[in-house]
């Protein structure tokens, strides 16, 4: 748990609370890791059950997701053998008679369930001919407390051994409930006052007892705001004061000379750059002059030219006597970075050297002393850049492109290769990450997005054929390959059987072979050695070949303008994003583009959304959005982001309004007392204090 409530009290151990004692503790330890109360308070409910009214059976309907009658058990009968064996309950409240059916805990059922003895059940009723069926639903005897409805009940995560030993979330509530009484003189105001007014929230106290025991749907809405509000002002206010921190840390070098990169502009540029362009680069060259080190991440969608913003940056950089380099997460990028870059620099004189996993021995004495002695400005590289051996005499600016690949660990090492000045760092990523998810993912860094692509590019035309139309899509690539475009097709691949995976590729490559045999076609995967790859998207980026079969290896950033149709091979095999960047291979030129995806006729219900949705639009933003609500925000970055890790209920899906709230409130608090020293700010001190113990305490253990 990461946001203890630090006082005495919270420390004590659950077992001297009410009702838990010795050996429901050691079982709560153990299945729950709760050891205190303070643990115990914060092991939040994930949803209620609404309680607070009855229905009659008479008025039971398909829709309803629950129901809680109040009634008498008929009869009770067991019927089958062995694992067929069942118990079905007979139940009336007197307007009509429904069903209650167990398959498990049969015996401990028929002990305690009384024929003629009245009880309130609550479950999902499900029509079954005439009758309603309730599968083991929830039942309890009457009592003062249950019968007249009007309290939600919390429902909490358990394991099957606490169900097991009747640890379950009733037992919990009554716990909880004792825990609350006892808590709430000890609950300390975590925000302070002028917060809590302003934004319209619940007192600490008041939260706790609604987000475990609302007594409306209203308290646990407003409770739940009071405490994602919570938990996302302290994931963003350390954000920002960390970000705040480096500026005032550390320096940065300063580029202000700008010679190099006008005649790059006015001489060898070969397009006008767009305004949102022109715009990042203000931003950047900003930082660069402001004598304070850069953080940046650069956002643009596929296609929105970000490595000419890349090279740019870095004539600024070596105009002033530093060193770049630009790491991209595969050889093929990288390598392709280089050529793209290698004309440019040496209209302008610049020497930019290529250092990959399979740069050879020679190579790198060569290009190793270079970077050491300064004689080499700009190198481009995968992470074979980050290792030790590579030295540079004066690294002021480093450049990871596509981020989604490499972690913070990265670009920390980055970081540290120029100790005396430490260089600026330039993420770029083109899996747009929704707004949210960038405030809390890369908080401590500054924005710049390219939001506009060249002009003259056509929105790419995206269509969607089921495996049995296999033959139209074939026609229409024919069309375009007679037009003189190139194609690719993509297959996917899955880590756990690439086997398969190769003889999919196989087979599709061979029946290509025979629906095209005019045509000459290059295939690239995983299993190819570097140079085998190479010489395939060689052959296929000088038009050699038109048609690209290949994995997935093509993902990000491959840049061949005259291919206008991506053809994606079992599109359900792939994430959202994932597809959106294989179709931002193409419709990099003025042709008219098109992305074919394939699927079998058998789609779930998210395949459905993800094909629709790319169908439907082009906007990298709008995808990422939907992506994040399909699939939530662990899954959309790939690694586990500490950023993300102290979030126990906020929902960055749901609730961007709370998130921009809490980011307003810690920026603007910060903006007047940086290092919270006011009086007032107190409250934020001493829980920061506290969740710092926390931090050590778990450190400790793990
Ligand atoms: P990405 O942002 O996906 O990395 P690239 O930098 O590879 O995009 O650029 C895609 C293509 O657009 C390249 O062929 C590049 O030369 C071209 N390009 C970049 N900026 C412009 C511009 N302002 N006008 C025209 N073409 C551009
Ligand atoms: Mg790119």
């Amino acid at each position: 748990m990461s946001q203890r409530i630090n006082t005495q009290f919270f420390d004590t151990k659950i077992e001297f609370l009410k009702g838990v004692g010795p050996t429901r503790a050691v079982t709560l330890n153990k299945e729950l890791k709760l050891f205190t109360f303070g643990d115990l308070v914060q092991y939040y409910p994930f949803r209620h059950e609404d309680r607070t009214s009855f229905q009659r059976i008479s008025e039971l309907n398909d829709t309803m997701s629950a129901a809680q009658l109040k009634g008498r058990i008929r009869s009770m009968t067991v019927i089958g053998e062995g694992h067929k064996r069942r118990l079905t309950v007979e139940f009336t409240d007197g307007t009509g008679i429904v069903e209650f059916v167990f398959f498990q805990s049969i015996d401990w059922h028929l002990k305690h369930l009384k024929e003629g003895g009245e009880y309130i059940a609550y479950g999902k009723p499900q029509r079954f001919g005439q009758r309603f069926n309730f599968s083991h639903p929830d039942l309890e005897t009457i009592n003062p407390e249950n019968e007249g409805g009007g309290y939600f009940q919390p429902v909490y995560n358990l394991t099957e051994t606490l169900r097991k030993k009747y640890l379950d979330s009733r037992f919990l509530s009554k716990i909880m409930r004792s825990l609350l009484e006892q808590a709430t003189p000890h609950f300390r105001e975590t925000l302070p006052q002028e917060l809590v007014q302003k934004y319209r929230l619940l007192p600490k106290a008041e939260a706790m007892w609604g987000i475990h025991l609302p007594d409306s749907q209203y308290a646990l809405t407003q409770a739940l705001r009071r405490l994602k509000f919570e938990e996302l002002f302290y994931n963003q206010l350390r954000l920002l004061k960390n970000k705040l921190l480096q500026k005032r840390e550390y320096p940065g070098q300063v580029f202000g000379n700008l010679d190099m990169l006008k005649t790059f502009y006015q001489q060898h540029l070969p397009f006008g750059l767009t305004n949102a362009q022109k715009r990042v680069l203000r931003e950047i060259h900003d930082d660069f002059k402001s004598g304070k080190q850069m953080n940046r991440l650069l956002q643009g969608d596929v296609g929105s030219g970000k490595t000419i913003v890349a090279f740019i940056s870095m004539l600024m950089a070596i105009d002033n006597g530093a060193q770049a380099c630009l790491m991209a997460p595969t050889e093929i990028l990288a390598d392709q970075h280089y050529r793209g870059l290698k004309p440019f620099c040496d209209a302008l004189g610049i020497n930019i050297s290529l250092l990959t996993g399979s740069t050879t021995k020679k190579g790198r004495k060569i290009v190793l002393p270079g970077l050491q002695d300064g004689s080499i400005h700009i190198a481009v590289g995968t992470h074979a850049l980050l290792e030790d051996t590579v030295q540079f005499k004066n690294l002021g600016l480093c450049i990871i492109d596509e981020q989604h690949r490499f972690g913070v660990a990265q670009r920390a090492k980055m970081w540290a290769k120029n100790e005396t000045i430490h260089p600026h760092i330039l993420v770029m990523t083109a899996t747009p990450i929704p707004r949210t998810l960038a405030m809390t993912l890369y908080g401590d860094l500054d924005l710049s997005i390219i939001d506009e692509l060249p002009a003259g590019r056509k929105p790419i035309e995206t269509v969607h054929y089921f495996e049995t139309k296999r033959l139209a899509m074939f026609g229409r690539v024919k069309e375009e390959i007679r037009k003189g475009r190139q194609v690719y097709i993509v297959y996917p691949l899955i880590e756990e059987s690439e086997k398969l995976d190769y003889n999919n590729l196989m087979e599709g490559y061979e029946s290509i072979q025979r629906t095209f045999p005019e045509y000459h076609i290059s295939m690239v995967h995983g299993k190819l050695f570097p140079y085998e790859k190479d010489f395939e998207m060689q052959r296929f980026v000088k038009g050699e070949t038109q048609i690209m079969v290949a994995t997935t290896v093509i993902e990000v950033g491959v840049n061949v303008p005259n291919a206008s149709v991506m053809v994606i091979e079992s599109a359900e095999r792939f994430g959202l994003s994932q597809l959106h960047q294989l179709r931002g291979r193409v419709g990099r030129g003025a042709e008219q583009s098109y992305c074919y995806l394939m699927t079998g006729v058998k789609l779930s219900k998210d395949t459905r959304i993800r094909i629709d949705t790319l169908c439907a639009t082009n906007n990298g933003f709008d995808i990422a959005d939907v992506d994040l609500k399909l699939r939530g925000p662990g899954d959309l970055t790939g690694t586990q982001q500490s950023g993300l890790m102290d979030l126990l209920l906020a929902d960055l899906a749901k609730d961007g309004a709370v998130l921009k709230a809490a980011r307003e409130a810690a920026d603007e608090i910060l903006q007047e007392d940086p290092d919270l020293i006011l009086p007032k700010n107190e409250p934020i001190r001493s829980h920061i204090d506290s969740l710092r113990k926390e931090e050590t305490n778990w450190s400790r253990i793990s």
